[in-house]
């Protein structure tokens, strides 16, 4: 049983390396972003109500986000533990995810910081494309799909994220990374937390995760 957060602001890296680390440890994905983006495709009530917060670069509540991902968590594909993407991104989601985690009498093992600077996320942001099936992650400057319209893993168009505008992505900045930094810290008092340098190349970074998670070099191929 491993459960795994990855922590960082928006485009720091945190949909790109998940999947790594979930072939090696053998456990899904789970990322609230995506979540609540399907939500707003399935127009749903979640959806509807998720929109007007993601549209403005806001935190969807606390109540909301807490309900829709712990019931994710405890889906049976979970059983043997996940990589959280996305999730928690408040000090109030990190107490109530240790609290469902200790009911199950589980705990977060691992969390790992992928520290990049505001100003070059900014950057990175403008080049973001994701696959509309699936979510994957690409970047027209430095990890382009091989064909720039569709997704290289499962051929589905590749589009940019209505928040990925630049306005947004500024406040996206503003209102996330006060909360991120006290998540941050509470992983830190807690001793479970690990840093690594995000403006690495993507296969560096990958790998420096990997050897924070204790995963040797030889045992995934990434
Ligand atoms: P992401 O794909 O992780 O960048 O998330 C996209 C948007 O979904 C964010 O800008 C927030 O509006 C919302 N969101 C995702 N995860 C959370 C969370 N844990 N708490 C609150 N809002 C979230």
């Amino acid at each position: 049983m491993t459960v795994v957060v990855l922590l960082g602001a928006p485009g720091a890296g945190k949909g790109t390396q998940a999947p790594v680390l979930a072939r090696a440890l053998e456990v899904p994905v789970l990322a609230s972003g995506d979540l609540l983006r399907a939500a707003v495709a399935a127009g749903t009530q979640l959806g509807r109500e998720a929109d007007r917060f993601m549209s403005r670069g806001q935190l969807v509540p606390d109540e909301t986000i807490v309900r829709v991902f712990l019931d994710r968590l405890e889906k049976p594909d979970a059983r043997e533990g996940a990589i959280l993407d996305g999730f928690p991104r408040t000090r109030v989601q990190a107490e109530a995810l240790d609290r469902a985690l200790a009911e199950a009498g589980r705990t977060v093992d691992r969390t790992i910081f992928i520290d990049v600077q505001t100003e070059d996320l900014i950057k990175r942001m403008a080049n973001r494309r994701i696959c509309t099936a699936n979510g994957h992650v690409y970047n027209l400057a430095s990890n382009p799909p091989l064909n720039d319209e569709v997704c290289d893993i499962d051929g589905s168009p590749i589009v940019q994220r209505p928040d990925d505008n630049e306005l947004t992505v500024r406040a996206r900045m503003s209102e996330q990374l006060p909360p991120l930094l006290d998540v941050v810290d509470y992983y830190r008092q807690q001793g479970i937390l690990q840093t690594v340098d995000g403006r690495e190349p993507i296969a560096d970074v990958s790998a420096r995760m990997l050897r924070a998670l204790g995963v040797a070099p030889g045992q995934v191929s990434v």
